[in-house]
């Protein structure tokens, strides 16, 4: 695994506080009390606090949210989806998100209001980015919005796309917007400071990794098999294949713990917050392509 000495990493983190473009995702299990599954309020309002700061220093901001299933489960009052039936399971998750999805856009578009902040709802899937056309119009949708200062609020088209089998979760999906926009940094927020050599919920011996400078298949391996939370869908290997698309694209990329939401102007101040995974460029590749081949491994 390549790691990097102290200077080269101090640099790489004040390299951080030049960042432009910047995508944001946060995790549904960051946006719930863990106690009854509602809507944490008080990380929510931090959250867009934080966002509104970074778009009053002339930063482009894009939030990717996840919450959507979860919401609408609360909204319509199922405890659980215990569903055996398969289809019968993935029309309830879709119907809970399609309440979900417009309860929580209804609570940020509050809060960003609060803010003089104006937030445009952007719900993608899969075909979003293989069909050239979509992907283009995308692009241009995304560009525009920017362009006139409104902050785009991301999430997948859960009512349509086959949740779990298309993008599936939204630490890959906050990698493919990143791609998409040309951003020049992904800030994955989660439950976790960042990456550990093993994980540290079941290993104590797990030591902490504060940059990753090239993206090995060692380490790729390592996130292989962690489940992390159980309210959203991502685990360590979501994050691993976020951070393949991202730094392939040419996109820095940092996991961070939402505890204190605050760490979002650390991190952008250069502060050694979370895990770093430096860009790295891939001559060769290519989104769409990548994207179509997604889930089709399982
Ligand atoms: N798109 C899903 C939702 O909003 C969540 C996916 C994820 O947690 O990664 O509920």
């Amino acid at each position: 695994m390549a790691t990097a000495g102290t200077e080269t990493k101090r640099a790489a983190r004040e390299a951080l506080r030049d960042k432009r473009r910047i995508v944001v995702k946060i995790g549904s299990s960051s946006l719930q009390h863990a106690s009854t599954g509602d809507l944490d309020y008080i990380r929510l309002e931090k959250l867009v606090r934080e966002l509104c700061d970074i778009r009053n220093q002339g930063k482009d901001v894009i939030l990717v949210t996840s919450g959507a299933i979860a919401v609408g489960r609360k909204a319509v009052g199922l405890r659980e989806i215990t569903e055996d039936d398969g289809e019968r399971q993935m029309a309830v998750k879709q119907a809970c998100a399609a309440v979900g999805q417009a309860r929580l856009m209804m609570t940020y578009q509050k809060i960003f209001a609060e803010y003089n902040q104006v937030a445009a709802q952007i719900l993608m899937t899969k075909n979003t980015i293989v069909d050239d056309l979509n992907r283009f119009n995308a692009h241009n949708t995304f560009t525009q919005l920017l362009r006139m200062g409104v902050v785009p609020i991301v999430n997948e088209n859960d009512t349509v796309a086959t949740y779990e089998i298309e993008i599936g979760d939204n630490d890959t999906l906050s990698a493919i917007v990143a791609a998409l926009v040309d951003a020049d940094l992904l800030i994955l927020l989660s439950d976790i400071d960042g990456l550990y050599t093993d994980d540290p919920r079941q290993n104590p011996e797990a030591s902490f990794i504060p940059q990753v400078d090239e993206l090995t298949e060692e380490l790729l391996a390592m996130g292989k098999g962690s489940t992390g939370s159980n309210v959203g869908t991502g685990g360590m290997n979501t994050k691993l294949q976020a951070a393949r698309i991202a730094t392939g694209s040419g996109v820095d990329m940092v996991i961070a713990n939402s505890r204190d939401i605050g760490i979002l102007h650390r991190i952008l101040d250069g502060g050694q917050e979370g895990t770093l995974f430096v860009a790295n460029r891939e001559e060769g590749f290519d989104l769409p392509q990548f994207v179509s081949r997604l889930h089709r491994r399982q």
